[in-house]
């Protein structure tokens, strides 16, 4: 399956995936002027739907994009794009640009929004957790920092990924093996991976960069951290170290599409997950089959 008969949702259309196309003069497209979330769906059911659509809102008030579409407007969107390629556990992206505007940095307050969905096939990995990706993470830190607040805030999820990016061909030039990129803030302090949230173990404590540093708000951070607490397990967001991950007991990443990773290796350094990292995984594989499949 190379993708090419799926159909995208564009603008209120359901398209082949060859013939989705955006207006070159798209702000999303010209200036990354744009807002998104990656989603999953487990059973036809999108996973914590509400915290997707009100971290979309917190990107959007954080571009002053005032886009119009109510959340019910989006959720048929995503819905009927599940529908129509009759996927029921799937990978999502919603994407929401400031659309078609004349040619100038400054944005027109009229908007009149690019919304596109696209969906993937990903099946849920086996009860008790099979997951979806190939083993545990190979992972390295890179120089290249996070954004600032003070020039992007970290709770907007826009399509500015290029620092990313950066981190992650800087991973692959030290590793050609390397599956994630660790990010620091523009003091050294550990923020986030490319594309991810980062856990470590040390003691009994589970230990992640708090959301005061340059840290997405990633939702399966969110989950994690709520399963911890209900379990008991001491917590500690604050500030942390890249050595504290190459140090710690075990380690692991968390997103949307991995859900919960351990960390093979940091920089070499054998990390791996542990039973803290196996409990979490567990209790997060729950939490799907409560929330999706009930
Ligand atoms: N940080 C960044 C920079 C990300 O792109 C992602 C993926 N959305 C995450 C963290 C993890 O967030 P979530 O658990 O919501 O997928």
């Amino acid at each position: 399956d190379d993708g090419s008969s799926r159909l995208f949702h564009v603008d209120g259309d359901l398209v082949p995936a060859d013939e989705a196309t955006v207006n070159v003069r798209d702000r999303g497209f010209m200036y990354g002027d744009a807002a998104f979330e990656t989603l999953r769906a487990y059973g036809g059911t999108v996973f914590e739907w509400e915290a997707h659509a009100d971290r979309l809102a917190n990107t959007c008030e954080a571009l002053a994009l005032d886009h119009g579409l109510t959340r019910r407007g989006l959720k048929s969107r995503i819905d009927r794009t599940l529908e129509a390629n009759d996927l029921e556990d799937a990978y999502l992206k919603l994407s929401v640009s400031r659309g078609v505007q004349p040619g100038t940095l400054d944005p027109d307050p009229e908007v009149d929004p690019t919304v596109v969905v696209y969906a993937r096939p990903l099946v849920r990995g086996g009860l008790d957790g099979e997951p979806v990706f190939e083993g545990p993470a190979t992972v390295r830190t890179v120089e290249t920092r996070r954004v600032p607040d003070a020039c992007l805030p970290a709770t907007a999820k826009t399509h500015n990924y290029l620092p990313g990016i950066l981190a992650r061909i800087e991973a692959r030039e030290a590793d050609p093996d390397a599956d994630e990129a660790l990010l620091c803030d523009a003091d050294g302090h550990l923020a986030e991976g490319a594309t991810s949230n980062v856990f470590f173990v040390s003691g009994n404590v589970l230990r992640t960069p708090s959301l005061d540093g340059p840290v997405l708000a990633g939702i399966t951070r969110r989950v994690v951290l709520d399963l911890a607490a209900e379990e008991g397990i001491p917590i500690e967001e604050g500030t942390c170290d890249p050595a504290d991950v190459r140090e710690a007991d075990e380690a692991f990443l968390t997103n949307t599409t991995a859900e919960v990773r351990p960390i093979g290796t940091v920089d070499g350094v054998a990390v791996g997950g542990g039973p803290v990292t196996q409990l979490l995984s567990r209790l997060f594989d729950r939490q799907v089959e409560r929330a999706c499949y009930r």
